[in-house]
């Protein structure tokens, strides 16, 4: 009974005091085994004055020194090509996923054979709980290769026994396809890209009863979790939509909601997370929103201890109806520090921006932020937004008057608006660009 709801009921169902108890036990064997074997965790720790027997209890942990990702970068550089935090020895290596690069040259991180292992099973862990099982056909729109999450799932699928269409990011035809045969019933991708198939589903004016498909969960970026995003894209399929989250240096697909809808569950057993005050680090009771800071209790190859990942979050750590008494990221990641918009003395991220835009019917689920300057030097944000039809003069003055109003309200300042015919934004198979800052292209 319990297998069937649970990928590995004991773990899941843990008691809590018994889940502090092995990630202490982990956690020590973690810090000792870095400030042995790696140089640069070792000077980090020495230069902070923090010896791995200072390690009494969890909390402890806060006094070791926070990693950002321009630490790891420097590293590399200094020490190429992996930097000096790599712990486990080359002939254990299974495989290496630079980050994206989006914000900068990109980070190394190795995966021994008992990461992918251990990356594999919380996987499948994450697929179960929002409702994957062995008769399932998955089809795996997340990006193969390099990037961490499609290389995940395709492990998990073989672990849990589905039936997988590698099919990775791209070709949105095809997608379809599938849809209709062999019949897929479970979809991964990022949200973006299942609006955009969703919209070409419409298109080929295929209703989404016709399809099995029956579940999506979503991940590489946020919007699953924004209400407006979630219901377009279960409307638009005609599916149950779920939210995962990874990141390249910590894991892929190690946190995703159960069918109870009710936060990112996370493996509590293989990452520790803390939130943290955005400027001063110090660690933030739990229900507080901060910056996720992340540990590693198991990995091999490239430990993260204490890492910064930049994104805002806030952690519930009471039982979930599911019966899973790990903890929850509650109301999905609310945005990366480095998308903060700061306008006009105001601070808002994208995904606020999504909220209004996706609960407005007359729009397509594209949009765009621009930041730039006027001719007098000043900041200025327009939105700019597709609209799903040809409107009238005065009827598009209008929408742009009530778009302007809503805007005002979700963020407390008020942008400029531009309605484009619908199509001009560029679709994405991976994940969207919404913020364009021509600032820079104007000097
Ligand atoms: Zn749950």
């Amino acid at each position: 009974m319990a297998r069937d709801r649970f990928w590995d009921p004991e773990i899941e169902t843990i008691p809590r005091k018994q889940l502090h108890s092995l990630q202490l036990d982990r956690l020590r064997w973690q810090v000792d085994r870095c400030y042995r074997e790696s140089p640069f965790y070792r000077e980090r720790f020495d230069r902070a004055g923090v010896r791995p027997s200072h390690l009494q209890t969890l909390e402890d942990l806060r006094h070791f020194p926070i990693v950002t990702k321009e630490d790891l970068r420097r590293e590399q550089e200094a020490h190429p090509p992996f930097g000096r935090y790599v712990v486990a020895p080359r002939g254990t290596w299974q495989e290496l996923h630079p980050s994206t690069g989006t914000t900068g040259r990109p980070v190394n991180t190795i995966w021994s054979r008992e990461d992918a292992r251990v990356i594999a099973d919380h996987t499948a862990r994450t697929m179960w709980s929002f409702g994957t099982r062995p008769h399932d056909i998955v089809q795996n729109a997340f990006s193969y290769g390099l990037w961490v999450a499609g290389m995940a799932v395709h492990y998990a699928c073989a672990l849990i026994g589905c039936f997988v269409i590698p099919i990775g990011a791209g070709t949105t035809q095809r997608q379809i396809d599938y849809f209709l045969s062999p019949g897929s019933t479970v979809l991964l991708a990022t949200p973006s890209f299942a609006l955009h198939i969703a919209e070409a589903l419409r298109e080929r004016g295929i209703h989404p009863e016709e399809i099995p498909l029956r579940i999506g969960c979503f991940g590489g970026e946020p919007g699953a979790e924004v209400p407006e995003t979630r219901r377009r894209i279960e409307e638009g399929l005609g599916i149950d939509c779920y939210d995962y989250y990874g990141l390249g240096e910590i894991a892929p697909t190690f946190a995703s909601e159960c069918t109870e809808k009710n936060g990112l569950h996370w493996a509590e057993d293989h990452y520790l997370i803390e939130v943290v005050h955005p400027e001063t680090h110090e660690p933030l009771p739990p229900g507080e929103v901060g910056i996720l800071v992340m540990t590693h209790l198991t990995r091999e190859a490239t430990p993260m201890i204490r890492y910064l990942t930049n994104d805002y979050g806030r952690v519930d750590l009471e039982p979930c109806k599911c019966g899973r008494t790990h903890g929850r990221i509650v109301g999905g990641i609310l945005g990366r520090a480095d998308d903060l918009v700061i306008y006009r003395g105001a601070k808002f991220y994208p995904v606020q921006v999504e909220g209004v835009v996706r609960r407005m019917p007359e729009l397509s689920d594209e949009f765009r932020i621009e930041l730039s300057r006027d001719e007098r030097g000043m900041d200025r944000v327009t939105i700019v937004v597709e609209c799903t039809r040809v409107l009238e003069e005065a009827e598009q003055q209008r929408l742009v008057e009530r778009l302007r109003g809503a805007f005002k309200e979700a963020l407390q300042v008020t942008p400029e608006v531009r309605i484009v015919p619908f199509g001009t934004l560029e679709r994405t198979v991976f994940k969207a660009r919404r913020l364009v800052d021509l600032r820079q292209q104007e000097r």
